[in-house]
């Protein structure tokens, strides 16, 4: 069936059950002009949102319903984890071409609620309309960090450490071979579909008082040096000490590749990057799922990459991309 049959009412109503997960906080869900919900008083609130478009973010035409809506649940809430917060609501706003099939639309929904269920999320309100273009979903996450916590992108210091969890360029590696159709590489094809935010690593850390930390959504390039201009220092990340899976290696050998294109830019790994003091590094290193890869230092802003001592640092800019076009 397609939606132009369905119409928005029966659409709405198809998609507004199971959809509170966390009850305490929900007066008023899915139904009314507005949500309502309540939050703590020793709380920061925290709000992000994320459009994707088909054809641009994703591909209505190569990825399961399922696998979409998934993605957009982990860009959002890894934003959340990014602050050292945890994700409480969603809103989730939907332009429709009016000849949708509507089971593709349940698809999503089923991917979008899988987090919500996981996480203890509740899906309280969004808005439906129809466009001649291109399917577009937007979810808004709105979570919780403790008061004056918030972990945030400005506050690295120099002597710092940069540490990432799990492994770096796997997303991109499982991209790379889907685009090749290969068989096997499993982890780096899940990578890819089903990301996985890291709340809990995000809460770890911002209870160690790491300085500052982003999710890796953009590669680690991109990230460091957000971190580098927000904080007015220079990062130097070292090529020898990269955590990667060995999908990474194994791929990166057949194709050709360095890994470290895959780590530095190729994105939406959902694994996050900080900055910690010296003593509290000491004690997460012994973490099984975190690997220190570089320090802050005092020069102008921006990135560099060591390899051996026999060269001098490489500077690190966006033309990396260029690696990719093979
Ligand atoms: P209003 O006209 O007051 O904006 P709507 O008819 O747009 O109300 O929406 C009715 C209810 O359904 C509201 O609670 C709204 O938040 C919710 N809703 C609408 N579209 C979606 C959607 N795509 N996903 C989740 N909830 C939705
Ligand atoms: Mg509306």
């Amino acid at each position: 069936m397609q939606i132009k049959e369905l119409g928005e009412f029966s659409f709405i109503n198809s998609i507004a059950k199971d959809t509170i997960f966390d009850a305490e906080t929900v007066k008023v869900g899915i139904g009314d002009d507005c949500a309502v919900y309540t939050s703590q008083e020793d709380m920061d609130q925290l709000i992000t949102t994320d459009t994707m478009v088909d054809g641009v973010h994703f591909s209505m035409q190569f990825m399961r319903p399922y696998d979409i809506g998934y993605r957009l649940m982990a860009a959002n809430i890894s934003d959340i984890a990014a602050m050292g917060g945890t994700p409480k609501q969603v809103v989730i706003s939907i332009a429709i071409p009016k000849d949708q099939k509507v089971d593709d639309l349940q698809g999503i929904y089923d991917g979008i609620k899988s987090h919500c269920r996981e996480y203890n999320i509740n899906l309280i309100g969004g808005d439906t309309v129809a466009t001649s273009g291109p399917l577009i979903l937007t979810a808004t996450v709105i979570g919780e960090v403790k008061k004056d916590q918030a972990v945030l992108r400005s506050k690295a210091n120099i002597g710092d450490w940069v540490g990432v969890t799990n492994t770096l360029g796997l997303a991109a590696v499982g991209l790379d071979v889907m685009a090749y159709d290969a068989d096997g590489y499993f982890a780096a094809k899940a990578a890819f579909q089903r990301p996985k935010a890291q709340v809990k690593l995000g809460h770890l850390l911002r209870s160690r008082g790491v300085s500052a930390m982003n999710d890796i959504s953009d590669g680690l390039a991109s990230e460091l040096q957000e971190i580098a201009k927000a904080s007015r220092v220079h990062i130097i990340i070292d090529k020898n000490s990269m955590p990667y899976h060995k999908d990474t290696l194994e791929w990166g050998e057949e194709r050709g590749i360095d890994p470290i294109e895959f780590a530095l830019f190729g994105g939406e790994d959902f694994q996050l990057v900080f900055t910690v003091n010296s003593e509290e590094k000491e004690k997460l290193e012994e973490h099984p799922l975190i690997t220190f890869i570089g320090r802050v230092i005092d020069k102008e802003p921006g990135l560099s990459l060591f390899t051996s001592e026999d060269e001098e640092p490489e500077i690190i800019n966006e033309t990396g991309y260029k690696h990719f076009e093979s």
